[in-house]
C-alpha cells in the first residue's frame, strides 16, 4: 500500500547547533555559515529540524569553508535519510530479533501512530541491514575519508526501542556524518561498549580527537578505559535533560500545591459576573469590582503561564507571581485601612 495523500505537517520543531564554535583543525572560531532544514519522521511523529552550520574562515587551515553541522544530526537521521534513527532501530529489532513480517511491523508502527507505508518499512529493514553489517567498501570508503581528514571526532548513541532490552549503539564520525560501526547488543555494560569503541578506534586508524556523547555512567567508563586522555564532550541537551529530571518533577508539584491554594478564584469570580449582571456599577462595591475582577484576571493569566521548562521553571513562576499579586492586594489593603492583610489569612 502506498500513501497516497500528502504527508501532513511535521508535528514538532527544532533547532540544532553545533556545539563546538571553534575549528577542530586550527582552534580558532568557526563562523555560522548558513541554517539548512530537514524532515524527519521519528517515533513521535514528523519533525523538522532547522540546522545551523558553521564554517572555518581561516584562510590557512586544512577545514577552510568545509562546513561542520551539528553533531547531534547523526543521531536523528542517517545523512540524506527521512526515517528518524529511532524507526529504523524499532523496525530492525521488531524483524531480527521478534521475527516479525514487513506488514506485522507496519501494523505495528500504525498502532504506534507513525505513519508510514510498507515500501517504507522495507526501505527502513535495508538501511537496518547495511547498518549492522560492516561493507568491505564502506570500509575503504570510511578510510579514504578519514585519510583526507587526519582525525575524528566520535559520537556515540544508544537507541533503544521499547521492545525487548535490545539497544542500537551507534558510533557516528561527525566532520564526515559517516556511521563507523553500529551494533544491537543486549547488554549496555561499559564493557560492551569499550569493545565497540575499541573496534572503532582500529577501523578508524587515525587519531581520535574527541568523544560525543550523553552522560550515562556505562558510556563515560568505556570511553574512560578505551581513550584515555581525549577530551570527552557531554551533549549539551541530554545533560541538561537528565539534570533537569528532578528538579522539573519538584517545580511540578509546587505548581500543583500552589494551584490548591488559588482555588477560591472561582467563586468569586462567579460572584462577580451575578454582580455584574446586576449592573451594579453604581452600587456600593460598582467601584471595587473592576479592581477584583482586575486582579482575578491576574491570578488566572499566573496560572496558565507554564514557562519553558527546565530553564523557567513554572512552579517558581507560578509563585512569584502570586507572591506579586498578594503584596499588591496587601499594599491597598494597608491604603484603604482594610482590617486584615492576606498574610494574615490562614489559608495563604
Ligand atoms: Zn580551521
Amino acid at each position: 500500500m502506498s500513501r497516497n495523500e500528502r504527508r501532513p505537517p511535521a508535528q514538532q520543531q527544532r533547532q540544532l547547533e553545533p556545539q563546538r564554535k571553534t575549528c577542530v583543525a586550527c582552534e580558532q572560531p568557526m563562523w555560522v555559515a548558513y541554517h539548512t532544514e530537514r524532515t524527519i519522521l521519528t517515533l513521535q511523529g514528523l519533525c523538522q529540524i532547522r540546522l545551523v552550520v558553521r564554517r572555518c574562515r581561516n584562510q590557512q587551515c586544512s577545514r577552510y569553508q568545509q562546513p561542520y553541522r551539528p553533531e547531534e544530526e547523526g543521531r536523528w537521521a542517517l545523512p540524506h535519510g527521512e526515517c528518524g534513527l529511532d524507526v529504523i532501530a524499532l523496525i530492525g529489532t521488531l524483524r531480527y530479533r521478534e521475527h516479525r513480517s514487513v506488514p506485522e511491523i507496519h501494523q505495528e508502527l500504525k498502532e504506534r501512530g507513525v505513519q508510514v507505508c510498507e515500501r517504507t518499512v522495507e526501505h527502513a529493514m535495508h538501511r537496518y541491514e547495511e547498518l549492522v553489517t560492516v561493507h568491505l567498501q564502506r570500509r575503504e570508503r570510511l578510510h579514504q575519508q578519514m585519510e583526507k581528514q587526519g582525525r575524528a571526532l566520535l559520537a556515540i548513541d544508544g537507541l533503544q526501542p521499547d521492545v525487548g532490552h535490545e539497544v542500537l549503539w551507534v558510533i557516528r564520525e561527525v566532520l564526515s556524518g559517516e556511521i563507523v560501526l553500529a551494533r544491537a547488543l543486549l547488554s549496555s555494560a561499559h564493557k560492551d561498549l569499550a569493545g565497540l569503541l575499541t573496534e572503532a578506534k582500529e577501523l578508524l586508524a587515525v587519531p581520535v580527537s574527541g568523544i560525543i556523547s550523553d552522560g550515562q555512567q556505562s558510556i563515560r567508563k568505556a570511553v574512560v578505559s578505551v581513550f584515555p586522555s581525549i577530551p570527552h564532550q557531554l551533549c549539551h541537551f541530554h545533560y541538561l535533560r537528565e539534570a533537569a529530571k528532578p528538579i522539573y518533577e519538584a517545580d511540578r508539584h509546587a505548581k500543583k500545591e500552589l494551584k490548591k491554594k488559588v482555588r477560591g478564584i472561582r467563586a468569586i469570580e462567579r460572584s462577580l459576573e451575578e454582580e455584574g449582571g446586576e449592573g451594579g456599577e453604581g452600587g456600593e462595591g460598582g467601584q471595587e469590582a473592576p479592581v477584583v475582577r482586575d486582579y482575578c484576571l491576574a491570578v488566572r493569566s499566573a496560572l496558565t503561564d507554564d514557562g519553558h521548562p527546565p530553564l523557567s521553571a513554572p512552579g517558581l513562576t507560578l509563585h512569584e507571581r502570586l507572591t506579586q499579586i498578594s503584596a499588591s492586594i496587601d499594599r491597598v489593603a494597608e491604603k484603604r485601612g482594610f482590617p486584615f492583610s492576606l498574610s494574615d489569612c490562614n489559608d495563604c
